[in-house]
C-alpha cells in the first residue's frame, strides 16, 4: 500500500465535501488520481507586459505597477471596487465585484503589485476584472514558476473553490506529501535509452514546470508510459494466446475449398488476398487460437477471404459462424453464399432477431447435432442458447460495432476456443487499430481487384442539381444504373422521411420520359419488401435506386456507375466513403456526386474535400479520426482502451509506435516480466494495468 492509494478526502484542504465532488465530477478518488490529473494548458508567467502595448485580449497576461487610487462605486448589491493602476506607460482599471471589502482592505495605495488576468477594452480604457494581485516588496520580480498550470474544472467544483486555481493549490499540497512515493516504473535500460527524467521530477514539472524543456520531456515520458503499459497488456494477451490458448488445427485444404476455388471463383485472387489467405492458413495450422483483424477498403474483397476460411474449417470437420452488424447484411451474405452452397454441399442457416421461434428452435437443434455447417446472423448469434456442436471458426464482419468483450462471448464455456477473424467494413487508422484491437494480429488487403477505376468524385450545390440529372440521363442511355441516397440518419425522423418521398417523386418526374423504372428502399419497408426492391435493382429491372443508408454496407451491384448523395454534408466521412464504394464495382468508369446546400460548416468542408481528394479508405479514416476523435469512431464500448489521460491517438502516433515497439521487445524477451531488470515495470503493471483488461482472461 503506497501513500498514493490514500483517499483524496485525506489530502490537506480537501475533506468530505470537496472529496465527494472530486469523485463525482472528475473521477478523482485517490492521491494517485489527482497526481495524474494533468493540466490541459499552461500560462506563461515569465513575461511582463507593459500597459501601452497590450493588444491581445484573449489571454491572461501580467503587468507590474502601482496602485494610484481605489474607489467603491455603485450601490447595494451592484457595488464594485475600481482600482486605478499604472506603470511607466499608462493606466488600467482593476475591477472587483465580489469580496469588495476584503480586497479593499488588503490593497494599499502606492504599493507595487504583480497583476495577472485577462485584459478587456472599453473604448480607450483597458480593464482587468478580478485579476490576481501579488504584493511585490523586492525590487526585482522573479516568478515562482515560469509556466502556470491550468486544470479543467466544473461549475460545481468552482463553486466550492476548486476552479483551476483551487486545484493548483491542492496539487502543490499533494506533491509535498507524495514526493518520495513516486517510484520508478521503467527499467534502467529504457530510462537510459530515452534519457527520461526521473519520475518524481516528471510529476513535479508536468504540474509546475520550471522550464519548457523539462515540461516537454515530462509530457513525452508520461505519454510514452501510458501507451507502453497498455501495449504491454495487449501484447501479453497476444503472446498468451499464441502460446497457451489451444485451438483446432485445420490440416487439410480439402474438397470443399478446392471445389469453390476452381468452380465458383470467377477471378484470380489479388496478391494481397493471397497473402492474407496464407496468413490465415498459418494461424490455423499452429494449434493455437487465431485472433486476426482483417482490414481492407470497401470492395477490396474481404468476403472471399471469409468464405474460403469457412470452407477450410468445414473441410476439417468444424462448424463456422459469420456475424454481421445488420440484418440486411447478414441476409445478403446468406443469399450470396446460398448460390453455391448446395453445389458444394455446405449446410447454411440464417439467424437474426426476426427469425421465427419455430425456425430458431430447428436451427438450435440442427446446430448441436452438427446439421449446420455455417450459421450466418446478427447479434442473435451470441445469445446464450446458441450452442454449436464444434465451432471451429467465428468470423465477425463487424463495422466497429462489436466490442472486445462481446467477441469473447462467442467462446465462453468452450473447452477449445474457435479461431476468430474480425473484418472491418471500413479501414481503421493504424493508431486506433493498435490500441482498440492491439491484442489481434493484423492483416491488411492493401490492393483493390484489377480494373477498378478511380471513382470520380464531384461536389455540387443543390442549385446545380440539373447538371447532375443531365449527366445521369447520359448514363441511363448507356444502360447503367444509378443510386440516389437521402439522409435518414434516424429512420423515425418524419422530416427526413418526407424529404425522401418528395425526392423520389421529383426523380420520377425528371426521368419520366426515359422509359425506366425506379426502386425505393428505406427503413420503414418490411424486410421482404426491401429485399424484393434490392433484387429488382440487382437484376436490372429497375434503373434508379432511391434509398436511405440502408444500402450503405455490402450491397453489390456491379452495373451501377453513379452514386448521388443528397445532403452530403449531413453524412459522416466513413459513411460517405462506404456509400461511394457501392459504385465502381464493375470496371466501368464511375462517379460519385456529393450534393450539398450552400451553407457548410468547417467540418463539412473538410469531409467533402477529403472525399473529392482521395479514394483511399485508409487516408479517409485518418481524416475522420482527426475530425471526430477516437471515441466517436469506435463507439463507447471500447473507449476504455482509448481513454488516455495525456496521450492522444491523433497527435501522438509516433510515440505510440515507439512505445509499442519497446513493449514488443520487452514481451519477446520477458513475457512474464520476471527478469530482475523489469522489476519496476512489473510492479507498476500489476498495480495499475493488470486489471484494465479483465476480458483478457477469456478461458
Ligand atoms: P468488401 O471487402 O467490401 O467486403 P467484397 O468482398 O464484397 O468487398 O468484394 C467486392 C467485389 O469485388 C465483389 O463483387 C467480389 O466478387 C469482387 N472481387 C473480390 N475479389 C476480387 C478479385 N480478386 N478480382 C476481381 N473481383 C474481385
Ligand atoms: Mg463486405
Amino acid at each position: 500500500m503506497s501513500i498514493l492509494d490514500t483517499k483524496i478526502e485525506f489530502l490537506k484542504g480537501v475533506g468530505p465535501k470537496r472529496s465527494s465532488l472530486l469523485n463525482n465530477e472528475l473521477s478523482i478518488f485517490s492521491f494517485y488520481d489527482l497526481l495524474t490529473f494533468f493540466p490541459y494548458r499552461y500560462i506563461d508567467r515569465s513575461k511582463i507586459h507593459v500597459i501601452n502595448q497590450i493588444n491581445n485580449f484573449d489571454v491572461d497576461i501580467q503587468i507590474i505597477g502601482y496602485v494610484k487610487s481605489k474607489q467603491i462605486l455603485g450601490i447595494k448589491n451592484k457595488k464594485r471596487l475600481v482600482i486605478s493602476f499604472y506603470d511607466k506607460t499608462g493606466f488600467v482599471d482593476l475591477i472587483f465585484f465580489k469580496q469588495i471589502k476584503w480586497i479593499n482592505n488588503a490593497i494599499t495605495i502606492g504599493s507595487r503589485y504583480l497583476v495577472f488576468g485577462k485584459p478587456s477594452q472599453y473604448g480607450q480604457r483597458i480593464s482587468f476584472v478580478h485579476p490576481e494581485m501579488e504584493l511585490l516588496d523586492k525590487a526585482t520580480y522573479k516568478p515562482r514558476y515560469t509556466l502556470y498550470p491550468v486544470y479543467h474544472s466544473t461549475e460545481k467544483l468552482s463553486k466550492i473553490g476548486l476552479n483551476s486555481k483551487g486545484i493548483t493549490k491542492l496539487m502543490e499540497a499533494l506533491l509535498l506529501v507524495v514526493k518520495h512515493d513516486i517510484v520508478e516504473n521503467l527499467s534502467k535500460d529504457i530510462l537510459e535509452k530515452y534519457n527520461f527524467l526521473h519520475r518524481e521530477k516528471v510529476f513535479q514539472s508536468i504540474h509546475f514546470p520550471f522550464s519548457t524543456t523539462n515540461l516537454h520531456k515530462s509530457i513525452y515520458r508520461l505519454k510514452f508510459e501510458e501507451f507502453f503499459f497498455l501495449q504491454i497488456s495487449l501484447l501479453k494477451q497476444q503472446v498468451l494466446r499464441k502460446k497457451q490458448i489451444k485451438s483446432f488445427v485445420f490440416k487439410n485444404v480439402g474438397p470443399k475449398f478446392n471445389m469453390f476455388y476452381h468452380n465458383h471463383l470467377s477471378f484470380n485472387l489479388t496478391n494481397a488476398q493471397k497473402r492474407v489467405m496464407r496468413e490465415i492458413r498459418l494461424d490455423v495450422l499452429a494449434g493455437f487460437q487465431m485472433n486476426r483483424l482483417l482490414q481492407g477498403d470497401v470492395g477490396s474483397g474481404k468476403t472471399v477471404i471469409a468464405i474460403m476460411s469457412i470452407l477450410l474449417a468445414h473441410d476439417n470437420g468444424y462448424q463456422s459462424c459469420l456475424m454481421a452488424p445488420t440484418e440486411i447484411l447478414a441476409t445478403q451474405h446468406f443469399n450470396s453464399i446460398m448460390k453455391f452452397a448446395s453445389s458444394i454441399d455446405l449446410k447454411v442457416a440464417l439467424l437474426t432477431g426476426k427469425t421465427k421461434v419455430s425456425a430458431k428452435k430447428k436451427i438450435i437443434s440442427d446446430l448441436i447435432n452438427n446439421q449446420v455447417d455455417l450459421l450466418i446472423g446478427t447479434h442473435a448469434l451470441i445469445e446464450d442458447n446458441i450452442v454449436f456442436h464444434e465451432l471451429g471458426l467465428a468470423i465477425i464482419d463487424e463495422q466497429h460495432k462489436f466490442g472486445v468483450s462481446q467477441r469473447a462471448k462467442l467462446w465462453t464455456n468452450k473447452k477449445v476456443l474457435p479461431h476468430v477473424l474480425v473484418m472491418t467494413a471500413t479501414p481503421i487508422p493504424r493508431t486506433l487499430a493498435m490500441t482498440a484491437y492491439g491484442d489481434l494480429d493484423l492483416s491488411v488487403i492493401d490492393e483493390l481487384p484489377p480494373n477498378r477505376k478511380k471513382i470520380h468524385t464531384i461536389h455540387k450545390y443543390e442549385k446545380q442539381i440539373n447538371e447532375v440529372f443531365s449527366f445521369i440521363k447520359k448514363e441511363l442511355h448507356n444502360k447503367k444504373q444509378i443510386y440516389i441516397v437521402y439522409p435518414l440518419i434516424e429512420e423515425s425522423k418524419a422530416l427526413d422521411y418526407q424529404n425522401l418521398i418528395s425526392g423520389y417523386n421529383h426523380i420520377i418526374e425528371v426521368f419520366k420520359n426515359m422509359g425506366i423504372s425506379i426502386s425505393m428502399v428505406h427503413g420503414r419497408l418490411k424486410k421482404d419488401e426491401k429485399l424484393k426492391e434490392m433484387d429488382k435493382f440487382l437484376h436490372q429491372k429497375t434503373q434508379i435506386m432511391v434509398a436511405t443508408t440502408v444500402i450503405e454496407v455490402g450491397v453489390n451491384v456491379p452495373n451501377a456507375t453513379i452514386m448521388v448523395i443528397q445532403n452530403a454534408e449531413r453524412f459522416g466521412l466513413s459513411q460517405l466513403h462506404q456509400l461511394r464504394g457501392r459504385v465502381g464495382r464493375g470496371g466501368d468508369k464511375s462517379y460519385c456526386f456529393l450534393i450539398t446546400s450552400n451553407k457548410l460548416t468547417e467540418d463539412a468542408k473538410i469531409r467533402l474535400n477529403a472525399m473529392v481528394d482521395s479514394g483511399d479508405g485508409f487516408k479517409i479514416a485518418e481524416t475522420d479520426l482527426k475530425i471526430r476523435g477516437p471515441g466517436d469512431i469506435l463507439g463507447t464500448r471500447q473507449s476504455g482502451l482509448i481513454n488516455f489521460k495525456i496521450a492522444n491517438l491523433i497527435h501522438d502516433a509516433e510515440i505510440l509506435h515507439v512505445a509499442r515497439e519497446e513493449a514488443r521487445q520487452l514481451i519477446d524477451r520477458d513475457c512474464d516480466l520476471s527478469h530482475s531488470i523489469n522489476e519496476e515495470i512489473k510492479r507498476f503493471f500489476l498495480v495499475y494495468h493488470a486489471k484494465r483488461l479483465k476480458w483478457g482472461s477469456i478461458s
